[in-house]
Formats: structure tokens, C-alpha cells, sequence
């Protein structure tokens, strides 16, 4: 990292953060893998039980921002077999056992969602948000191989890591008040380097939920030379399109390559990622040879059967069904901030994420927050946390929530 002293740089710890003890399934109910084979049932019987406590689990699982309201069992006979996707979407490979039809279907679909043009536009079915930002930045670096990345304090870890992995030089950039990257202070540090920047954009950042403003991002660091934008919208970029008065992160907006995550929007048992990017900025090495298909991807195999049931997913829900998830999404955010609001707590809402903080040492706190499983983050001597209102999370579950804050302030005498 580097930091300019002549600017003051926001006292942000992200690593600080704090887990209560949160219910877990324990260790001595999952039996040992022994030298022979374990009695079926009794496997049959843990896994029912480990089923059912996720399930039970799920009502209260407010701080984290997956939503869990689906239920793709019907497709069960699919673990009968293996569907596994190698190599590129586009390219059919040897094996032919994959879910690829089914993967170009979501490409084409989320490359109008995020206004890319079908035939210019690149992806693939990632593990998750963060193998699509390690994509990203590889196509970052292979666009400008000697450019920097510009990240903020905000910008999730997953980030950071590929940067790492790939040997890139990290500038960590002042935020504004909301956690989204200044772009004052990126001019500033992309004024005194050459040869271009890569800008990290985030869409609804780890902990508030707000957004980068991309187009003024890329005009800020537009003085080093060109600019690769890689726009990290893993919940946010699902959200955005359908928030009245929020800048949208995608292609049509200036973005190159863009991350998103499918167990988090719409939601999916399995983790599931999407990378897209400008096709003509891909790395034109691609291996494959023994697959029979040409490969851009980070892996060799994908699981196909994520594909399978990202597919069902979308299909069931269309553009208008994405528009209501979001929509009913918003206005549950909305009530909670207003509750919260109404306790005295300086409550923000961005998109559907709805942050507060409490004193560290408020009795009842940390079994709140153990109860509704909530992050922590320590800023400024108080505790930050956040509710995300994906659909598994109604009026009554927030409104819940809302009465335990207030009995916490209650308990410790009324608001901070
Ligand atoms: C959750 C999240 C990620 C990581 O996504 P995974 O799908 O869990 O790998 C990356 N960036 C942001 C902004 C996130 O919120």
C-alpha cells in the first residue's frame, strides 16, 4: 500500500472485525471418516439434522448478504451425476458432459442486464464474486501491465488478494464519509504515476452498501494515461438498475470487466460468481488444448450444475421479477432505516444494506448480534454493524430485529 502523507487518510480498520459467537452445528455430532465404511444411516441422519438447522438457522440470518429464500430440491436427481463445464462458454469441449447451453443463456442475459453488447462481451460462470474479480484484474493487467490499482479501505478483500496473486501494485485511496473511493484524492494520487490506472469500482461496498461513481472515477485518474475500470458489484451491481437516483456501475457507464455473485442476488445453494468483461480486452493466450475447447477461465472445471440452477433461477424470475425482488428489497430497507431512525441511532441505508452502530460495551449486544448473526467493525470507538434485507427478511423479521435494538438501548440507557 501506498499512502500520501500530505492527505489525511480516513481512519478505517477493515481487518478489525469482530465475530460474536454465533450458534454453530457442533463438532461431536459430525462422526470421524474411519479406515471402513460408517453406517449409512447414521450419515443419512446427520446430514437430516445438519439440513434442518440451516433451515432453522435461516429467519435470523440478517447481517450477511445472501438470500436464502429458494428451494431448487426438485432438481436433487442432478446429484445423481457430474455436469461439469470446462473451458470457455462458448466453445463446446470433449467431454460434452457440461452445463453450457445453459451458461451462454445467463451470459446473454446479464450482459443486456449490465448494458454490454452481446457480441463484444466475454464471461463465464465464476466459484463466486471474488474468482470474478480475479479475472478481472488479470484482464486489467493484461490491458495495462504496468498500471497500479487504485482500491479504498472499503474495497472488499477479495480484491486485494487478486492483486497479490498477480504481483500488482496496490494504491490505497482516501474514501468520503459514505466509503466510496474520493475522487479528489484519486486525481491527486493517479496525477504523480504514469503508464494509466486500474481503478477498482465498488457497487455496493462490504459494509455500507454504497456506490462508487464510476464516470467520475475514470475522469479523475485520467491524467496517468488510460484507465481500466474493474467494477466489483457482487450484491450492489444487482441493485443498482432498479434504485431511483443511484448511479449504475456497467458497461454502458464506462465499466470493463464486472464482478457479480449469484448466491447472494438472486440467490443460489451453491456459490456462484459471474465475471463479464469487454471481449477484445481478454487475454488472448487461451489454454485448452486436451479439453478440446479454447479456456480464458481461472479453473479448468466448473460446476455445471451451478449453471443448471442459475438458469432456472433467472428464468423463473425475468427482468420484471429481478425489478420486484429489488424493489420489495428496498422498501424493507427503508423501514428498518426509519425504525432505527426513530430509536435516535444514526442509521444509513444504501440500496438494501442499513448500517447503525452501538458503544462496544452495551450490555445485550453482542448476543443481539449473535442472535441475527451480524458482522461487526470497530470506527471510531463504536461498533458498526449492518442488516442486509434480502427477500428471506420481511417486516416482521426487521421489525423484530428493531425491538431487540431498542431493548439494548433501553437496557443501556436510551441512545448514545
Ligand atoms: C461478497 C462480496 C465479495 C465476495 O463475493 P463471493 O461471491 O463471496 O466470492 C466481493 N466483493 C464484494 C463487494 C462483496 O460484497
Amino acid at each position: 500500500m501506498s499512502s500520501n502523507p500530505a492527505l489525511p487518510e480516513k481512519n478505517v480498520t477493515t481487518n478489525d472485525t469482530t465475530a460474536p459467537t454465533t450458534a454453530a452445528f457442533e463438532t461431536g455430532r459430525v462422526g470421524r471418516i474411519g479406515i471402513g465404511p460408517a453406517d449409512r444411516s447414521e450419515t443419512d441422519a446427520t446430514i437430516g439434522a445438519f439440513t434442518d438447522w440451516l433451515l432453522a438457522e435461516e429467519p435470523h440470518i440478517a447481517g450477511f448478504p445472501g438470500n436464502l429464500s429458494f428451494d431448487y430440491s426438485r432438481y436433487g436427481a442432478l446429484l445423481a451425476t457430474l455436469c461439469n463445464s470446462v473451458g470457455d462458454p462458448g466453445s463446446p469441449d470433449a467431454s460434452g458432459v457440461g452445463g453450457k447451453t445453459f451458461e451462454r443463456r445467463i451470459l446473454e442475459f446479464l450482459t443486456d442486464f449490465t448494458r454490454g453488447d452481446r457480441d463484444h462481451t466475454y464471461g463465464y460462470l465464476t466459484s463466486g464474486a471474488s474468482e470474478a474479480n480475479l479475472f478481472g484484474l488479470l484482464t486489467a493487467r493484461t490491458t495495462l501491465p504496468r498500471a497500479p490499482v487504485y482500491v479504498t479501505a472499503a474495497t472488499h478483500y477479495s480484491v486485494t488478494k487478486a492483486a497479490r496473486i498477480l504481483r500488482m501494485d496496490v494504491v490505497q485511496v482516501p474514501m468520503l464519509a459514505d466509503d466510496t473511493m474520493d475522487p479528489g484524492a484519486l486525481a491527486y494520487r493517479t496525477a504523480a504515476r504514469r503508464g494509466g490506472a486500474i481503478v477498482v469500482a465498488t457497487t455496493g461496498t462490504t459494509m455500507l452498501g454504497s456506490t462508487d461513481d464510476l464516470p467520475a472515477l475514470r475522469q479523475a485518474a485520467a491524467a496517468s494515461g488510460p484507465v481500466y475500470v474493474h467494477v466489483d458489484g457482487a450484491l450492489g451491481g444487482w441493485i443498482t438498475p432498479f434504485e431511483a437516483g443511484v448511479s449504475v456501475s456497467d458497461f454502458s457507464a464506462g465499466a470493463d470487466s464486472i464482478a457479480l455473485s449469484a448466491h447472494k442476488w438472486p440467490g443460489h445453494p451453491l456459490p456462484t460468481g459471474i465475471a463479464l468483461a469487454r471481449r477484445h480486452l481478454v487475454s488472448a493466450v487461451a489454454a485448452g488444448e486436451y479439453i478440446g475447447a479454447t479456456d480464458h477461465t481461472m479453473a479448468c472445471s466448473r460446476s455445471g450444475t451451478a449453471a443448471v440452477i442459475l438458469w432456472a433461477a433467472l428464468r423463473g424470475l425475468g427482468y420484471h421479477g429481478l425489478r420486484r425482488m429489488t424493489e420489495n428489497a428496498l422498501a424493507v430497507a427503508e423501514h428498518l432505516h426509519t425504525r432505527l431512525t426513530a430509536l435516535g441511532l444514526g442509521a444509513q441505508r444504501h440500496g438494501i444494506t442499513v448500517s447503525f452502530a452501538l458503544p462496544p460495551s452495551h450490555a445485550g449486544w453482542d448476543a443481539l448480534r449473535a442472535r441475527w448473526h451480524l458482522p461487526a467493525q470497530h470506527r471510531g470507538g463504536v461498533l458498526l454493524t449492518h442488516v442486509i434485507t434480502v427477500p428471506h427478511l420481511g417486516y416482521g423479521q426487521v421489525d423484530e430485529l428493531a425491538d431487540d435494538v431498542a431493548a439494548v438501548l433501553a437496557r443501556n440507557g436510551g441512545a448514545r
